[in-house]
């Protein structure tokens, strides 16, 4: 996290640079050109304006310092952009997940936004939260019935009970754990950081996006066996039919010939 000490109108700030170019993606510590103050619904605000090292284009920040009384008694008061503008890099997500769990999508960019304006010490909790949002939301589209009880869960709770196979709860069990130390005073893991409990969703998330994958695609195969087999049933019911009888040419009598159709299509 970047800070620099900026002095306006005989006050000084410490402010949290953007770490991201919102021009060119990259990682940056950018060089201050420019900085002034402007009110906003009697709220006083500070415009930084940024140039990025790589591309040299311009970034603007904006922070919030108070009404007039407020700022002008304090000094070094750190300040984290509440905006920056340009600066609206988010993570694309398939289909499958945005269907799970669009609560999911939108929690993780605002935080992903929040973390490229430089304000790490809040998104652990905001990546946690989006991590908890996609664990219920998963269980809840395969187990609706049990959507009250599921919501009432704690997450380790969520992810002993309704993960899909072994390999996938022992993944998505660190990640609770590793997500809990982000949102609780004490840490238990000191050594992880910000980027494992990332990667630790990341890879929850393949997970998770494969098993819906594995459903849907089988599914979809089933409906179309199932599509095949009425066909064939069908025209073999209409062809063979004996016209002067119940009994088909294969021995077979019309009414076995309904049963096997009615059962291809509910099952
Ligand atoms: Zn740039």
């Amino acid at each position: 996290m970047n800070k620099e000490k900026i002095k306006v109108n005989n006050n000084s700030f410490l402010v949290i640079k953007p770490n991201t170019c919102s021009i060119c993606k990259c990682g940056i510590d950018p060089k201050t050109i420019n900085k002034f103050i402007y009110k906003y619904n009697d709220i006083n605000r500070i415009i930084v304006t940024y140039q990025c090292p790589i591309c040299d284009d311009l970034i603007f920040a904006f922070y919030e310092i108070g009404s007039d009384s407020y700022y002008e008694t304090i000094n070094d008061e750190i300040l984290h952009p509440f905006r920056v503008i340009g600066n609206n890099q988010t993570k694309n997500f398939s289909d499958e997940i945005k269907e799970v769990s669009k609560r999911f999508v939108d929690i993780y960019n605002d935080t992903y936004i929040a973390e490229q304006a430089g304000c790490k010490e809040i998104i652990g909790v905001g990546y946690r939260r989006a991590f908890e949002f996609l664990i219920k939301d998963f269980a809840i589209k395969y187990n609706p019935n049990d959507a009250e009880k599921i919501s009432n869960m704690t997450l380790s709770q969520c992810v002993n009970c309704y993960s899909p196979d072994e390999e996938t709860k022992q993944l998505l069990l660190k990640a609770s754990w590793i997500g809990n130390d982000f949102a609780h005073y004490k840490n238990k893991h000191k050594d992880i950081k910000l980027d494992d409990l990332k990667q630790l969703i990341m890879l929850s998330l393949g997970s998770i996006e494969s098993y819906i994958k594995k459903k849907n695609y089988i599914c979809n195969i089933e409906k179309s066996i199932r599509k095949y087999a009425f066909n064939q049933i069908s025209i073999l019911h209409l062809g063979k039919s004996n016209p002067n009888g119940f009994i088909s040419s294969d021995g077979l009598s019309q009414v076995a010939f309904y049963k096997i159709s009615c059962n291809i299509m509910i099952q």
